[in-house]
């Protein structure tokens, strides 16, 4: 099991700031940082840590469990993706050989063309949860019976559901072009920000106004719809987070970075 350390505790939305770096030692290098946030971190054999060579610019290196001076501490008390293992990766001058430095990447866009690939795919995924909320709202809305009548009867129950499988479908749409010019090997990752974002944004809403339509039983474990909820709180701020994506279509449209 692997995984991929970019975010810091101090840089999150601005991995460029990071302070993790190597020096150089022959054959070897020793590495010094901290990562955190960390997706798998307590239970991966093997470590993708994003750092600084000594000339400053952002280099991939293998750290391998077992490594003397590598700590992997997990990350407690999580509402959000609680089946997922969080962790740090700590780092104390690990000495590495130079075989474990991924030799053609070089400079931070290697890790973010990572993270479009990874957004694209989050993308589909937000809006399948967005699916189970909406199928478990109707079945229930169905079902439920209030004032005589299943509550799908209701005129504000349908708008709910409507604007449901409304907004799902033009999220849908938006992804599914994104995976036409994703396989003519034309999409952009402005492109792709826009369908993570849209996704996430979508589902939230899905989900919030799906809990709703269960009444009491919408907090309740029994039905997925909550855990939908907190897990999408986390969706939502990793692989870049709701502000970030904008900022990005903003600068995509009018040339202009408003990012600091
Ligand atoms: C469950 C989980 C798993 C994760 N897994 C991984 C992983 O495997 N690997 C990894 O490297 N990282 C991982 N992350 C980290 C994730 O990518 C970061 O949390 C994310 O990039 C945001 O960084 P931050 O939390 O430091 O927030 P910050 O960057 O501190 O942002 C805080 C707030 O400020 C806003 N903000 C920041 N800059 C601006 C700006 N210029 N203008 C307007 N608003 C701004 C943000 O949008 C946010 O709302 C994970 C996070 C979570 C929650």
């Amino acid at each position: 099991m692997g995984c991929f350390g970019l975010t810091e505790p101090d840089f999150g939305s601005n991995p460029a700031g990071m302070l993790t770096y190597f020096d150089e030692d022959g054959d070897h290098i020793l590495l010094n940082g901290a990562k955190m946030w960390i997706s798998n971190a307590p239970f991966a054999d093997i470590a993708l840590v994003w750092a600084k060579d000594p000339e400053g610019k952002v280099r991939g290196v293998i750290v391998e469990r077992g490594m003397e001076g590598f700590s992997t501490p997990e990350t407690k008390g999580k509402w959000s993706l609680r089946a997922s293992a969080t962790g740090e990766l700590v780092l104390d001058n690990v000495r590495i050989p130079k075989t474990n430095l991924l030799p053609e990447a070089r400079g931070l866009k290697v890790p973010l063309s990572c993270l479009s690939s990874a957004r694209y795919g989050i993308a589909w995924g937000a809006i399948g949860a967005a699916m189970d909320c909406y199928d478990t709202a109707l079945r229930y809305a169905k079902e439920r019976v209030q004032f005589g009548r299943p509550i799908a009867g209701f005129q504000l129950i349908q708008k709910k559901l409507a604007e449901m499988v409304t907004d799902i479908t033009k999220a849908q749409l938006l992804n599914w072009r994104l995976g036409v010019l994703r396989n003519a090997d034309k999409a952009t990752a402005e492109q792709i920000s826009m369908a993570k974002r849209n996704a996430c944004e979508t589902a939230t809403r899905i989900a919030r106004e799906a809990r709703q339509i269960l009444g009491a039983m919408g907090i309740s474990g029994e039905y997925p719809i909550m855990r939908h909820m907190m897990n999408l709180e986390s969706v939502i701020t990793y692989e870049g987070t709701h502000e970030v994506h904008l900022l990005i279509t903003g600068m995509d449209i009018t040339g202009l970075n408003a990012f600091s």
